[in-house]
Parts: C-alpha cells; structure tokens; sequence
C-alpha cells in the first residue's frame, strides 16, 4: 500500500502536520491514557464516498500510520431502510483507490446487533432505559426547546420489569412498526436536547442487507457508534463537529454500560468545497433524478468521479493534508483541489498531442508520401518518461482556434504570411486559405522549411508561437468530453433553489477531436497532459477506433489567481 504518511510535498515534509487532534493523541499518549492509536472510519453505506469522506479518510488512516497503529473501515449500517450492498461495495473500492488499507479490519456495527441488545436490556435492567408508547410526534412535542426543559413522558415511570418484557416483545416482533420505542432514562430538563431521553431502538420491518430479517428492532446511531468503537478497542474516535452536541451522550453510554474501553471522541470540522454540493441526500438526487450520468459522473464530487475525471489518489491525500484538520467550519475553493491535481499531473503525466477542433493544413512543398518520425519529449519534468516518435507528414490538424485570417494585433499564432513552429517538427508559413462555401475555413495551404527540423531555424530566426499538431494520415478519432463546475455559485445555490443553480455548460462534448496514435491505445484511467490544452484522462468508454477522453483540469491555475486577488 502507499505510505498515505508520506508527505506529498516538500514543505509538508519540513513540517510535520501538528493540528490539534494529533496534539490530542500525542498527549494521551504521553499521559498513559491509551498505548496506542485505533481509528476507524465509519461510513454509513447509504450512498458513495465522496472528497470530504476522503478527508476524514486520509485523517484517520493516516494517523494510525503515523502513530504506528492501525484504522478499522467499519459500515455504520444501522438503518436498513436506505442502506445497499451497492454502496457497501464501492465504498471498499474506493478507500482501496485512495491507497489505504484496513487489512483484516473490516467491520460492521450489524456485527454487534446482539451485543447491543443485550447492553439495551442492561441498561433497562439498571433503571437507564424505558420503553415508550408515544408516538413520534408526540415525543418530538414533549422534547421541549432550546429555551424549554422537556415534559416527561407518561410511561418514563415503568418497571424494570414492565420494561423488559416490552422491550423483548419489540424484539419478538409483536408490536407495529414505530408503535413503541426504547429510550434512555437521563434527563428531560438538560440543557442538551441530546441527554432528554434519546430514542435508542425503534420497530422497523426492513430486510437488512447483512443481517436479513432477524431483527424488526434497530439500535439508533447514537447508540452504536460509541459502543462499536468500544467493542474494537477504538482509542480515538476522531468525527465531523456536528457530533459534539452528542458527545456528552457517547460518553453517558460508556459511563453506564460495561463496555470493554472507553475511547475518546474528538471533533473536526468536516470539508466544504466550493462550486458543489456534499451532501449524500443531494448527491443522490442528482445520480437518481439524471442531473448527472452516475455517481461517477466526471463532474461529481464523489472519490468515484474524481477517479474517472482523471484526480490521480496521490493528489486527494495531498490536498487532504494540505487543508489540514480545524475545528472551525470553513469551505475551501475547488480551485485549490484542482490546483493539487495539476501538480501532481504536470509531474506525472506524460505529454501527448491531441487536437481538439481540427482543421487541415497543407504543406505544399513536402513531398506527397513522405513520413518522419518526430522525437518528442514524454514528459520535461521528468527525464527518465524519455521520448517518443511521432509521424509528421504533408496533411495535419491543428486547432481551429490557433488560425486567424484577419489577426487582431496580439494574435501571434498562425496566420496569412506568418511563420510559426510545429512542435518537435518544423516552421511552416501560411500561404493560403481555402474556404468551404459558408466561408468557414476548409484547409490551410502553408510551406516549410526544411531546415528547421526539429523546432529550430540555424539560422537563428525567431518566432511567436509553438503549435502542437497531428499528422492527418496517423491521427485517430476521439471523443473529449470538456468539464466545469457543477453549480455555477460557489455555494451551489444554498439556501435557494439548488437544482437551479446546476451550471447548464459543466459539460461539453467534442466528437471530431484527432489525437496522436499513441493515445488510441491508452487503457481507462490513463491520464495524460494534452499539450497546451490540459490534463486528460481515458475513459472507460473507449472502444477500439474511437478513443475517448475526459479533461481532468486545464492548464491554468485560477488558485494563483484566486490566491493573489485575496492578498
Ligand atoms: P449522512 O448525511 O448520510 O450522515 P455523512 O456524509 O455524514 O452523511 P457518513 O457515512 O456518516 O456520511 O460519513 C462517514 C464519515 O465521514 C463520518 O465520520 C463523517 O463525519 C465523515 N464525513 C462526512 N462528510 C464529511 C465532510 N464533508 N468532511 C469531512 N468528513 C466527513
Ligand atoms: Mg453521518
């Protein structure tokens, strides 16, 4: 596996990450509370993983590696209604995908449901627990407010005894679904809604996808998490800040059951991305209602989606460690994730070419027939991707957009009368143009030099623009699928209609691009740097004589941008 401890970048290896809950675990440590670090992450498999699960992904495997311990992958699979094997599955598939390893410890807080049961009835036997006979509305109504104590209910009072025998004939499946509840006996007046009685079973006829239909009574979240944790020697269970209001109630479970460990719950602020949307409810609104192609759709900010955009795993770990751990909410630009693939790319991927919207150039002194093979560079940011052979011949594509008949005075690219340089080839000069009868341009009728080959002129002459191009006979037909933002607002239409927000142009497809041969044979997943135009990434839906492919990222970083105007 790869070491997620690594540093990705060389300032974080000058520094190592010194947040607050390694602060946390380092004290405990110190203090001899724990002898070593257990994290797990807990994903409730009633949807796809998506950059923020990555981060509490990377936070939690990553701490174990660093602390030499060891993070269990555990299915939070408590409520059967929403949950699928579907999810149980790509979940795996994608903690793998980020590089990180739970080895044997793969669990399930279904795994526990009898162990839970059996610390229910302790609790009811201890005078902790009682079974209730509202309804749901009415336990709402009597849970009081912020500013309001809640009211008792009529049945807080029952036996032990009483309550056993309902609790069990729940079990037994006697009773309708959501007709009794099991709930915790703490206290109706506190100042954390939380500790007023919280639900910890309910009645709810639901095959589950593990445990079938052995049971018609599930514990609630709340009830399971801290328990699980306890059940697998959990030292640190490390949560997004929406669970500190709950931590009194983890620790109250601990307190009055007799749990084999007591771990410690510490909270961090969970991951907001401009431009998208991670809630799981939205997420699956837009793979159901057909917003998007699937929870892999390129433009989904599912680890999925990232995956078939092109986001190398390497690049999510280090933008995970380079946004690092707070306990303040705060929302990150999805320039700044981008910003971390194209690093990665510009280090990695290897250079090809690829024209996106052709159009033919001529070149009328090179002889009809004739082929040579061009040395290319694979990648200059790393010698040892070492070079390739590229066919040049007499027709080539190049982009429409690199050609203007009448250019304005900052356009250097081709033109009547100007001489510019093919990439690894030659200098070529425009001619003249030859139209189609709407006065589109059809060809490009241009001369080179043959003493240019190889991109310089010996005689020393200069010129404005590198063009990169594709021979006409080699090239092969591709499909390129162009992406943008998801939301056009950068809070993705919080607060609003959000649907509506949905960026009408995040995706552009080009179906005549031509791209050099060597990109025809790439499998899915490939990702390469299309010259001057961006990173890209082949997709699965490739198929022998039509190469497709996804724009990862442009060239140009907007976080610099972004960076200098905020000073
Ligand atoms: P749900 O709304 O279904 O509870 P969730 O996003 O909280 O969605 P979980 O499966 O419960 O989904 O999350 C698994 C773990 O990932 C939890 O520990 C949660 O705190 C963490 N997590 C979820 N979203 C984020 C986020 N945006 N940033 C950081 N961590 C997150
Ligand atoms: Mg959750």
């Amino acid at each position: 596996m790869a070491d997620p401890a690594a540093p990705a970048t060389e300032d974080a290896a000058a520094a190592p990450a010194r947040d607050f809950v390694r602060e946390a675990i380092r004290e405990d440590l110190a203090a001899g509370k724990v002898t070593g670090v257990v994290t797990r992450f807990p994903p409730e498999p009633n949807g796809y993983l998506h950059i923020g699960h990555a981060k509490s992904i990377c936070l939690n495997f990553g701490l174990a590696s660093e602390f030499g311990g060891r993070c269990h992958l555990r299915f939070d699979d408590t409520n059967p209604a929403k949950e699928e094997q579907e999810y149980i599955d790509s979940i795996q598939a994608d903690v793998r995908w980020l590089g990180f390893d739970w080895g044997e410890h793969l669990y399930y807080a279904s795994d526990y449901f009898a162990q839970l049961y059996t610390w229910a009835e302790h609790l009811i036997e201890t005078g902790n627990a009682y079974v209730d006979d509202q309804t749901a509305e009415q336990i709402r109504e009597n849970r009081g407010t912020l500013t309001e104590p809640g009211r008792p209910s009529p049945w807080r009072e029952r036996s032990a005894a009483e309550n056993l025998d309902l609790f069990r004939r729940m079990k037994a499946g006697e009773f309708e679904d959501g007709s009794r509840v099991l709930r915790a006996k703490i206290d109706m007046a506190s100042g954390n809604i939380n500790l007023r009685d919280p639900v910890i079973y309910r009645i709810l006829r639901s095959p589950h996808p593990r445990t079938g239909n052995a049971w018609c009574i599930y514990p609630n979240y709340d009830f399971a998490h801290g328990q699980s944790d306890a059940i697998e020697g959990i030292s640190h269970s490390i949560c997004t800040l929406e669970f500190e209001d709950h931590r009194p109630l983890y620790e109250w479970f601990l307190a009055h059951l007799p749990v084999p460990a007591k771990p410690r719950q510490i909270e961090f602020a969970r991951l907001n991305l401009t431009h998208t949307v991670l809630s799981k409810r939205r997420l699956i609104q837009l793979v159901k209602d057909g917003h998007v192609s699937g929870w892999d759709d390129p433009r989904m900010p599912t680890i999925s989606g990232l995956k078939r955009r092109g986001c190398p795993p390497e690049a999510i770990r280090d933008f995970a460690q380079r946004i690092g751990v707070a306990k303040a909410n705060s929302t990150v630009e999805i320039q700044f994730l981008e910003h971390c693939v194209r690093e990665n790319l510009n280090k990695t991927a290897l250079r090809r070419m690829a024209v996106l919207d052709p159009v033919k150039v001529v070149i009328e002194n090179y002889p009809e027939g004739q082929v040579e093979e061009m040395e290319a560079v694979n990648n200059p940011e790393d010698e040892s991707a070492g070079t390739r052979r590229v066919a040049f011949g007499r027709e080539l594509y190049i982009e429409r957009d690199d050609f203007m008949e009448n250019p304005p005075s900052k356009f250097f690219r081709l033109a009547p009368g100007r001489e510019v340089r093919l990439r690894y080839a030659y200098f070529i000069t425009c001619k003249d143009v030859v139209k189609n009868a709407d006065g589109s341009v059809r060809e490009i009728i241009c001369t080179y030099d043959p003493a240019t080959r190889g991109g310089n002129a010996p005689d020393g002459r200069k010129v404005k623009a590198t063009m990169h191009w594709v021979s006409a006979a080699h090239g092969v037909p591709a499909e390129v699928r162009l992406y943008d933002h998801l939301f056009k607002s950068t809070d993705a239409g919080a607060g609003g209609d959000w649907l509506a927000d949905i960026n009408p142009e995040s995706l552009k497809v080009l179906k005549g691009a031509v791209v050099e041969p060597a990109l025809a044979e790439a499998k899915a997943g490939e990702r390469v740097q299309f010259e001057r135009l961006g990173y890209f990434c082949a997709d699965p839906d490739s198929k022998p004589g039509l190469a497709v492919y996804n724009r990862t990222v442009g060239l140009r970083d907007a976080w610099a941008k972004i960076q200098a105007k905020g000073g």
